[in-house]
């Protein structure tokens, strides 16, 4: 059985235009639309695609803070939204998440030791001062902190530093499902893979199961066993985290791997590459049919009439574009 199973998601806010008056209907923003995926104990899934695309909003609908407006969540077999208290709040505990600006989701007022011990004194009262102090200093030596650092604060650490805190308050819990929202993409490039490797040797270690969130398929190919592209709120197409590198099938996968740079710079002058015009429509009006039609250099009238559904093309690999074996001809580099 999954632990996690995700079918048909939807998420949808009412919004209000700007200057709009009072009586003015509000609007609604499709943040996320059919979305369905299942990640099994200890699997990691990556989820790519560009600022807006709605993958944090998924990742919070899936931890509970967002409500769905429609599809389930089904956690460890049960849905999210019969849960009762007492089980809502072991799902609290049991799914934990890592946040992308690291010194900037650190109380700058708390000492490290009181950040990290934070969620076990809120999920765990009963725990005796000394208890807490010690699960602390294991949590800091399991991330590479010294545990003689705990009195110190936030802005006295880097931020690798900063997002190891962040790591080690997520784990000090003993989650069984953590998210990663763009947990490295304020830090340096060398930073990055520090943090990656860590993430990658704590999830073998403790079992773990992950949701990577990033914009960078190149980052999320190294820590995923599959990956997920979203856009629009859409999913466009979703396999093995090195099949979909290797065979991208949708022109927005496409689009982003090409976007990767290729560190030797004469292959990279000479690359063939698809090139993403155009801006991320708003999701308060997104196209009609294919979301992506827009930007689509495959687009074709017959695009805008209908949302594609997600076509199997391979055992694991789904992809939302019925005109994808045409692309040879636009292929990536
Ligand atoms: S359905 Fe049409 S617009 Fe959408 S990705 Fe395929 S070719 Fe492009």
């Amino acid at each position: 059985m999954s632990l996690l199973s995700v079918r048909d998601l939807e998420v949808t806010f009412d919004v209000r235009p700007r200057g709009a008056w009072p009586w003015t209907p509000s609007l609604k923003l499709h943040a996320v639309s059919g979305i369905s995926f299942d990640l099994a104990a200890g699997e990691t899934l990556g989820v790519v695609g560009e600022s807006g695309s709605g993958k944090s909003t998924l990742a919070r609908a899936i931890i509970g803070t967002i409500p769905a407006s429609g599809g389930e969540v089904i956690w460890d077999g049960t849905d999210l939204q019969t849960l009762s208290p007492h089980a809502r709040r072991v799902h609290r505990r049991q799914v934990q998440m890592i946040f992308q600006d690291p010194l900037a989701a650190l109380n700058p007022r708390m000492t490290v030791g009181e950040i990290i011990a934070e969620p076990l004194v809120t999920h765990d009262p009963s725990a005796s001062r000394e208890e807490v102090r010690q699960s602390v200093r294991e949590s800091m030596e399991r991330v590479g902190l010294l545990p003689n650092q705990i009195n110190r604060y936030p802005h006295e650490f880097s931020g690798g530093q900063c997002q190891r805190i962040g790591v080690a308050r997520a784990l000090i819990v003993k989650p069984r499902l953590v998210i990663c929202d763009e947990p490295v993409s304020a830090l340096d490039v060398s930073v990055q893979a520090q943090v990656v490797n860590l993430l990658k040797s704590l999830q073998r270690e403790m079992g773990l199961s992950m949701i990577f969130i990033a914009h960078d398929l190149s980052v999320v190919k190294h820590i995923s066993d599959r990956t997920l592209v979203m856009y629009l709120g859409r999913q466009m197409e979703r396999a093995g985290a090195k099949q979909l590198v290797r065979q991208p099938r949708h022109p927005y996968t496409r689009a982003l791997i090409s976007s990767v740079p290729i560190p030797d710079p004469a292959k990279e002058a000479a690359r063939k590459r698809p090139v993403l015009e155009g801006e991320l429509p708003s999701p308060l009006s997104p196209p009609s049919g294919c979301v992506f039609r827009t930007r689509c250099p495959l687009a074709r009238p017959a695009c805008a009439e209908g949302v594609p559904p997600l076509e199997k093309v391979e055992e694991g690999h789904v992809v939302a574009c019925p005109y994808h074996e045409e692309q040879q001809a636009w292929s990536a580099a």
